[in-house]
């Protein structure tokens, strides 16, 4: 279960504010916005690049 570095709270990975970038996930706490984690992910490639190249 991720703690919050600000406020120490605990809470399901459910609970957190997530915030979507190309290429990493951002998650902050719901009580006080501090930024909790991120998480990349490598498997993606830049959206707009890809919804360019899709349409002809
Ligand atoms: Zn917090």
């Amino acid at each position: 279960m991720p703690t919050c570095p600000h406020c120490a709270a605990e809470h399901n990975a459910a609970d957190l504010v997530r915030h979507e970038r190309p290429g990493v996930t951002i998650v902050h706490c719901p009580d006080c916005e501090c930024v909790v984690g991120a998480y990349r992910r490598h498997g993606d490639r830049p959206k707009v690049d890809r919804l360019r190249d899709a349409s002809p």
